[in-house]
């Protein structure tokens, strides 16, 4: 085979037509190397730092039956609305939905398989949700979150507990811009009261709703205080507020959250408009924000949701959680952080000729068995397109096997990378097959690798 590469990107003359090229689904995103092992990282992050506190991690399925997520997101939300994925299954008629949140299907979950029965339990997953949304910047339609569900917990410590997870995550993957808003949003009756003061409010200043907020003012009008229409916020900003329809024990538990994240050091800013997109939620509300990422700012957002277990048919179980965005954080991450290394191999092994392939295959898994990180080379060509790849591949060492070296049963090993990191020490030593993996183990120990 010759030097060049082998595939022309010239079709020789007479070559039927290449076929039409296909494209992914708008908003849906292609991961691929050079990101991948970012995210590869905070994989690994993750799941030591949700162990770390306790949380388990389950998996439930992408699809779920639509009824799930009318009746665990409610019917008037912007989710329920207009951005879910639903469809009629073509072979039995089901109604079902590509889940856009994991909240509902982890509770589902949890009552299908009695998760509670010996008390509360603390779960985390990760994984694609789907939201038909207008794709923009930190905006997809399918896109990645990570989540908490701490199920069966009452207590206020413990959406202190959720919150400085959060803190801790940013702090492992080393983010700073990232800060902490915090809000209750009152029991049921409390924000009945509420509601009806902003109905009486609202009413009376109806011109200067927008179509949303009119067709919503009635039904939910707790929603209009999340609107992002810039012309309606003075009037919002002037709303009666939920804090002061709150009672006794949403105060003191309010109150409980904030003692516990003062007394480790988490900073926050009372939010009293921050009321989550969401029908479940109650009591504590957060969100943490930056400005490092344009519009979509909000990295991850969470909050109590004790009524969610009761109304998809469990026993009570009061609950808080929160879900991350992943790609959000990813781009968080490489604004703020270190460039990711790409992931080097130990060794690369170069080869030419029949037996000398067999050999250098052979010689390759052995390597792995001794625990290297071993990438043979495949698709032919000569000794100096070999070396080139081998360079690029960031190998500390090539293992060199030709005709005459598969006879005699050796390799040559040639150190690609000088002690100072600079390219190229070249030097090179014959050594016997059968104690290569000794000597690359050894050899590797000696760089420091
Ligand atoms: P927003 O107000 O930005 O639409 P949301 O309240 O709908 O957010 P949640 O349902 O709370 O978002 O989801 C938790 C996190 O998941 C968000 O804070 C965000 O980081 C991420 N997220 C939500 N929707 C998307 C999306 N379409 N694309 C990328 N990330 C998303
Ligand atoms: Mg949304």
């Amino acid at each position: 085979m010759s030097e060049e590469a082998p595939f022309a990107s010239t079709p020789p003359a007479g070559a039927p037509k290449r076929a039409e090229r296909l494209t992914g689904v708008k908003g849906m995103n292609d991961l691929l190397p050079g990101d991948s092992e970012r995210w590869e990282r905070l994989e690994q992050v993750v799941a030591h730092w949700a162990r770390s506190y306790g949380y388990r991690q389950v998996r439930t399925p992408i699809v779920e039956h639509t009824a799930l997520f009318k009746r665990g997101i409610g019917e008037v939300t912007d989710i329920v609305e207009k951005e879910m994925y639903s469809f009629e299954d073509a072979l039995n008629g089901e109604h079902l939905t590509l889940r856009p949140e994991n909240t509902a299907g982890v509770v589902r979950a949890a009552i299908e398989h009695n998760l509670l029965y010996d008390g509360p339990k603390r779960l985390w997953y990760t994984g694609p949700m789907f939201r038909h949304e207008r794709p923009q910047r930190g905006r997809y339609r399918q896109f990645h979150q990570i989540g908490i569900e701490a199920l069966g917990f009452e207590g206020p410590d413990i959406d202190a507990e959720v919150i400085a997870m959060c803190q801790r995550l940013w702090d492992d993957l080393g983010l700073e811009d990232i800060r902490l808003e915090l809000n209750s949003i009152g029991d049921p009756a409390e924000r009945r009261g509420h509601r009806e003061a902003l109905i009486a409010y609202f009413e009376a200043r109806r011109d200067r709703l927008d179509a949303d907020a009119q067709r919503r003012l009635h039904s939910n009008p707790l929603r209009i205080l999340d609107t992002k229409n810039p012309a309606m916020q003075s009037l919002v900003e002037a709303a009666p507020k939920l804090a002061d329809f709150l009672g006794d024990a949403s105060r003191a538990h309010f109150e409980g959250v904030q003692a516990l994240l003062r007394a480790v050091g988490i900073p926050f800013r009372i939010n009293p408009r921050l009321v989550r997109g969401l029908d479940y939620y109650n009591r504590t509300v957060f969100e943490w924000v930056t400005d490092s990422l344009g519009a979509q700012g909000t990295v991850c957002g969470g909050g109590r949701y004790d009524p969610l277990v009761e109304m998809l048919g469990g026993r009570p179980a009061p609950s808080c959680g929160f879900a991350i965005g992943v790609e959000r954080l990813l781009e968080l991450m490489k604004a703020s952080g270190e460039p990711e290394p790409a992931p080097a191999c130990d060794v690369y092994v170069v080869h030419q000729g029949e037996a000398a392939r067999t050999v250098a295959f052979t010689v390759s898994e052995a390597l792995r068995s001794a625990g290297l990180d071993v990438v043979m080379h495949a698709g032919g060509g000569g000794f100096k397109t070999q070396f080139k790849r081998a360079d690029a591949s960031g190998a500390e060492f090539a293992v060199v096997i030709g005709d005459d070296e598969a006879v005699a049963r050796t390799a040559t090993v040639k150190a690609l990378r000088g002690a100072d990191g600079e390219r190229g020490a070249g030097r090179q030593e014959s050594v016997a097959l059968d104690a290569l993996p000794d000597y690359l183990v050894d050899a590797l120990v000696a760089t420091g690798d």
